[in-house]
């Protein structure tokens, strides 16, 4: 299938050279990674000049193999125990009044890297006592012991994405289940209703306009606070093409439709990704 062109809307100008290269100077030197990289974020260059940027944990290969998703899959490596202490650094050198912190999807352990993620947002805490957290975890294959335990770290928003609307899970997202990360989500307000749940899906992947309607119901339902919706991107030929470029005006329409459907925050545009501009809806959300 020809790929698509890409609409003007969905043009962006290239990064700066000289930030790019120092955050990634900044992030080898602690050995870590970013999605920003991994996962070939377009907006790594206005992020990188604002200095921010979203932290990976437990390795940059993936035990899943999602068909929209840029990060390599394959034979995972051993936890780097020293890598939530270099996070809280990163955190500190940035100066980051909200970190956001992400990782692989990590089914080899037995807790999907709970535990890990519970000592990210400890060490982060410690050194940086002032910063707000995110966390966008995996589904931990339903273990909501594993939640509970990044639950009690405390973070301000739990956040994990459904990606796309359920009947297209098969081919997005294989050995994912819609209704389990909806589970996941509701027991998030159910659990800790003081702590943020948050989600995004991608548009453009070929659902119609009903089905993502459908889907803010139902995160309306479970008390989901915050929603971010973006335009699919395929990242590479071997990735799932693009079925549609959503325009910036159905964008607009589907943030009006999901504040009225009664979402507290919804992010939606060509450009939005799960942590663009994260810290806004934690500024938004206090005031009210
Ligand atoms: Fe990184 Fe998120 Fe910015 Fe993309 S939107 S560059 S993933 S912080
Ligand atoms: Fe990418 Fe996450 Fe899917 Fe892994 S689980 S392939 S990191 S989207």
């Amino acid at each position: 299938m020809p790929v698509k062109r890409k609409p003007e809307w969905l043009r962006k100008k290239m990064p700066d050279k000289k930030s790019l290269d120092k955050m990634q100077a900044m992030v080898k030197n602690l050995s870590l990674h970013t999605v920003c990289q991994e996962a070939n974020c377009p907006n790594v260059g206005e992020c990188f000049e604002k200095r921010t940027a979203t932290f990976m944990i437990m390795g940059d290969i993936c035990t899943r193999g999602c068909r929209f998703c840029a990060v390599t899959k394959g034979e995972v490596p051993a936890l780097d125990l020293c890598e939530p202490q270099h996070v809280a650094d990163a955190v500190a050198q940035l100066g980051l009044k909200h970190a956001v912190i992400t990782s692989v999807t990590r089914d080899d352990l037995p807790d999907g890297g709970a535990e890990h993620f519970a000592e990210t947002i400890r060490s982060i805490r410690k050194k940086n006592p002032t910063t707000t957290i995110e966390v966008l975890i995996p589904d931990f294959q339903g273990d909501h012991k594993a939640l509970e335990t990044v639950l009690q770290a405390k973070p301000e928003i739990l956040n994990h994405n459904i990606e796309t609307v359920p009947s297209l899970y098969e081919i997005v997202r294989p050995g994912a289940n819609f209704q389990r990360s909806m589970n996941l989500l509701e027991e998030v307000k159910k659990k800790t209703p003081s702590i943020l749940s948050k989600t995004g899906i991608m548009v453009g992947l070929g659902e119609t306009e009903k089905e993502v309607v459908e889907v803010m119901q139902e995160l309306s339902k479970i008390h989901c606070d915050i929603l971010t919706i973006g335009q699919y991107l395929q990242p590479s030929p071997e990735h799932l093409p693009v079925e549609e470029f959503i325009t910036p005006e159905q964008f607009e329409s589907y943030q009006q439709q999901g504040l009225a459907i009664g979402i507290s925050f919804v992010e939606s545009g060509p450009f939005i990704r799960s942590s663009y501009n994260a810290a806004r809806a934690m500024e938004v959300l206090s005031k009210k």
